[in-house]
């Protein structure tokens, strides 16, 4: 494991091999930021936006919190959300969760951890929500996967439902929001095909997304 000045060393040496491959790399990023993508997943170590997408710094715009949940009061989350849209101008919204998620396993068994179950209670609303449709799948590993994979599915409509996206929408601007999942077990991202470009195709994909055999592995 890495100590602090190994990782001090690693950032020269990158900067180093940056510079030696692109001699301008820094310097154009130091003038203008202009990513594509607006990221918003789990604070996991293990899910690194930049590196599982081969994505290089100025390309995606980062927002992480606990089991990736967007809230309607969350000020940060929605801080972010609104620079993205309106200053930056990305053209997609990854919401972007992932199996074996702890955030998504403590809300499903309701473990008590601390602070963070008041934010995990978002999960656990989610985890009730769904009770019935969680309640058909078998198997301990196979209702946590589910779980992980409805949590994205409800807060891609959490990001299709707030004013930032919906006023971007009104006025025209060209914007998608999708749904991801990240496999830690084999470094691959699938598609939960709950991408939307409009309110009305957010609630429609969002519909479709929940029936039955769809969007599970
Ligand atoms: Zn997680």
């Amino acid at each position: 494991m890495a100590d602090l000045r190994e990782v001090l060393e690693n950032n020269r040496l990158w900067a180093e091999r940056m510079r030696a491959q692109d001699s301008a790399f820094f310097e154009r990023l130091a003038s203008i930021q202009t990513p594509r993508f607006l990221w918003i997943g789990c604070s996991d170590s293990r899910v690194p936006a930049n590196q599982i997408t081969g994505l290089e710094p100025g390309e995606v715009f980062v927002h992480r919190n606990v089991a990736n949940v967007v809230v309607h009061t969350d000020l940060n989350c929605l801080s972010v959300m609104q620079f993205a849209v309106d200053v930056l101008r990305v053209r997609d919204i990854i919401v972007c969760g992932h199996y074996g998620c702890g955030g998504v396993q403590a809300a499903l068994e309701g473990q008590r951890l601390g602070l963070v179950d008041n934010w995990l209670r978002h999960v656990e609303d989610v985890r009730d929500a769904h009770a019935e449709a969680m309640a058909g799948v078998k198997g301990a590993e196979a209702r946590w996967d589910r779980l992980c994979e409805l949590n994205v599915i409800e807060q891609v409509l959490h990001v299709s439902q707030t004013t930032v996206l919906r006023e971007a929408w009104s006025r025209g601007q060209e914007i998608a929001v999708h749904g991801w999942i990240y496999a830690i077990r084999d470094g691959r991202l699938r598609d939960l095909h709950v991408g939307a470009d409009s309110p009305a195709g957010a609630a429609r994909a969002y519909t479709e997304a929940l029936r039955p055999g769809v969007a599970q592995r």
